[in-house]
């Protein structure tokens, strides 16, 4: 039975709602509807003009209708009034290709003809900014070693509470929050779901931190690399397939806990882990995270080889309890959709291909790595990873060509905007272009 948005309107007096998208580059767009047209677009969508955000679209196409799925309301915490929904991209009366809420629906629906479904959690992190973003707000968290500092993390209890108190109150299951490694910067834990609900919550918690920050008078940001020497917001996610209520990644007889359709799960996600960094690290600025030198913390705590190992942090994929994995390759900038969508879409392919991982590695990467040349590296800037995208017919296949095509022509734009005014050097300060462009991400 679907849910009456209007019904649940006049219950929970919501006065508004934003009918919300992601685009390609992971921006979250709204409008906001009042409860009396709320039945029609419940229906038919609230419409834009495509052109306007980042789908690939010209002035000349139709309009775009962002169609609410009421599964996904949330009413505000911090204001009852409005409701927030995220919604599906339609067009011409058929779903947008290039919307990443459709796109990862496309790929749950292939994991489903195998009749399996993924399971995730997700772990943002990000620092708390003055509000110029030039500089980190607690002019006193300054160890060398910052992360679980009581006194830096005590001193935005307020802020922190508030916003764990609206995950308890939405149901999420909220369990610890943190200061990370680099001063300024934090995490906040929920529980895993299926992978449209995290992906919605992940989009819906960046909206959140972001919004409750700006009413303290500071700015949060998932900037994947905001500081040169300290660690950047890593997006790590904890990854599980099951089929009904059995977690099909667990195998108790195997020394990490995990199955065979998880390792040719893992297989996939190695195998296609550069091209789809293109959608995991889609900014200029996160391969300043990845393959990054030493931080001032002792370590970048992100990867620069494509690896996996049981529990040890400093490779790419690590299998810290039996039947999950952990990827710790995405930063800050992914899009919550396209994240999932291509997990799934990898590790679909280590099904379908019954690849071998290997055998795990259990050294210190970030020590031991010079032993190891021969392992593959991830892409050194976003265009090596958009070309590995654009080769991979794995990766076409999975999404569709011309999706895969509109991402790439967009953001080959972008570099080149880039490039009329920087030059990406890592050796040199994060450029004004990247702060500019990607503090808000
Ligand atoms: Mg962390």
């Amino acid at each position: 039975m679907v849910k009456n948005l209007y019904k649940i309107a006049n219950e929970k007096k919501i006065k508004y709602f934003l009918i919300s998208f992601v685009d390609l580059f992971g921006v979250l767009r709204s409008k906001l509807v009042p409860k009396r047209a709320i039945k029609e677009m419940q229906k038919n969508g609230a419409g834009f003009a495509g052109f306007a955000s980042w789908l690939d679209l010209t002035p000349a196409d139709p309009d775009v209708f962002g169609v609410p799925d009421p599964e996904s309301l949330i009413q505000l915490p911090w204001n009852k009034e409005v409701g927030w929904l995220a919604s599906d991209l339609w067009i011409n009366g058929k779903p947008l290709e290039a919307s990443p809420r459709v796109m990862l629906k496309n790929q749950i629906k292939s994991l489903k003809k195998k009749g399996f479904s993924m399971k995730s959690g997700v772990e943002c992190e990000y620092f708390l900014v003055t509000a110029q973003g030039n500089s980190i707000l607690d002019s006193r968290d300054t160890q060398s070693k910052p992360c679980y500092d009581q006194l830096a993390l005590m001193r935005r209890y307020d802020f922190i509470k508030e916003i764990c108190e609206y995950m308890i109150e939405m149901g999420w299951g909220p369990y610890q929050n943190d200061h990370e490694d680099a001063n300024g910067q934090f995490e906040m834990n929920w529980n895993h779901d299926d992978c449209l609900v995290t992906a919605d919550r992940h989009t819906f918690f960046k909206f959140m931190v972001k919004t409750i920050a700006e009413k303290y008078g500071f700015r949060a940001t998932f900037m994947p690399k905001l500081f040169k020497n300290m660690t950047g917001n890593g997006c790590h996610a904890h990854i599980s397939v099951w089929k009904g209520k059995k977690n099909k990644f667990l195998d108790k007889s195997n020394d990490l806990g995990l199955s065979k359709i998880a390792y040719n799960f893992i297989g996939g996600v190695i195998k296609n882990a550069s091209s789809l960094s293109a959608f995991f690290n889609p900014s200029i600025n996160s391969y300043r995270r990845i393959n990054a030198q030493h931080t001032k913390s002792g370590s970048s705590w992100s990867p620069s080889s494509i690896s996996y190992t049981g529990n040890n942090r400093t490779h790419m994929i690590r299998i810290p309890d039996p039947g999950r994995f952990e990827l710790r390759l995405m930063d800050g900038s992914t899009n919550p959709y396209l994240l999932q969508a291509s997990i799934i879409a990898a590790g679909l392919d280590g099904l379908k291909n019954n690849i071998n991982p290997g055998r795990p590695l259990n050294f210190n990467m970030y020590e031991d790595y010079k032993k190891y040349p021969n392992l593959p590296k991830l892409p050194n800037k976003l265009d090596q990873s958009l070309k590995k995208l654009k080769d991979n017919k794995d990766m076409n296949a999975a999404f569709g060509k011309q999706v895969i095509n509109s991402y790439i022509k967009l953001k080959r734009a972008e570099i080149k905007n880039f490039k009329k005014k920087e030059i990406f050097d890592k050796s040199k300060a994060i450029t004004k272009w990247e702060l500019k462009n990607t503090l808000d991400c």
